[in-house]
């Protein structure tokens, strides 16, 4: 049941840890079903998707947009997206400040570090970070707002793996806090741990973990 599950992920999270309800691919009905339970924060991954539920669901959901965007998407999310996780490059970067301005809005947005093993996933390396970041533009864009860093381990089941992938982006957190970002005290989110490995996130210094299958059972594809 998608309610007892709510709550049963809601009542074992520590304090400053929140629950993202990962929607993408089930229904509104699955997903006012997880909003009576009084979820009130989802991610979805794709914009159409995103737009279409945004329209059709309660006013008062906050919608975090967790997947892969492209730039000339933005604009369709701009306006009422609550936090972008998925910030990759410098240009999606500057076309989100874009898009907030025009928006009339500062969008709180997460740079997503690449730590898993995979190729396929996506995200700065450190070093990439650490230049965009020491390169200055951050600064001069005020429609964006950096909130933190986002993360995806490897679909492994080594758990010292899992582990050691969570702990490293842990550390980039609190190496940046202390230096770009030190006096920022709106960064302070840190997005990891998935219906697998959320409760090792936790454990490794997550604020918001992404959980979809263990709330909604499996997505279903084919109706895509
Ligand atoms: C789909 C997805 C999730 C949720 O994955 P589950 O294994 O179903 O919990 C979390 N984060 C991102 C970025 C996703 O795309």
């Amino acid at each position: 049941m998608i309610s007892e599950q709510i709550k049963s992920i809601q009542e074992s999270l520590p304090e400053g840890v929140r629950l993202i309800a990962v929607s993408k691919f089930h229904p509104n009905e699955a997903i006012l079903e997880a909003y009576k339970a009084g979820q009130r924060l989802f991610g979805e991954n794709h914009v159409q998707e995103l737009i279409a539920k945004h329209e059709s669901l309660p006013s008062d959901i906050k919608w975090h947009f967790i997947g892969h965007l492209q730039t000339n998407k933005v604009k369709y999310i701009a306006p009422f997206v609550s936090l972008i996780h998925g910030i990759d490059t410098p240009k999606l970067l500057k076309v989100v400040d874009k898009e907030g301005a025009k928006a009339g809005r500062v969008i709180p947005c997460l740079l997503q570090i690449h730590i898993a093993t995979e190729e396929t996933k996506f995200g700065f390396s450190r070093e990439e970070c650490l230049e965009m970041l020491s390169s200055g533009i951050v600064s001069e864009l005020h429609h964006v707002q950096i909130c933190g860093l986002m993360g995806m381990a490897t679909n492994t089941d080594d758990e010292a793996q899992i582990r050691e992938e969570f702990h490293t982006l842990h550390a980039l957190f609190e190496e940046l806090k202390a230096s770009y970002f030190k006096d920022v005290s709106t960064f302070k989110e840190l997005s990891m741990g998935m219906s697998d490995d959320y409760p090792i996130a936790i454990e490794e210094g997550s604020t918001l973990i992404r959980v979809g299958t263990k709330i909604f059972g499996e997505r279903d594809y084919s109706k895509k």
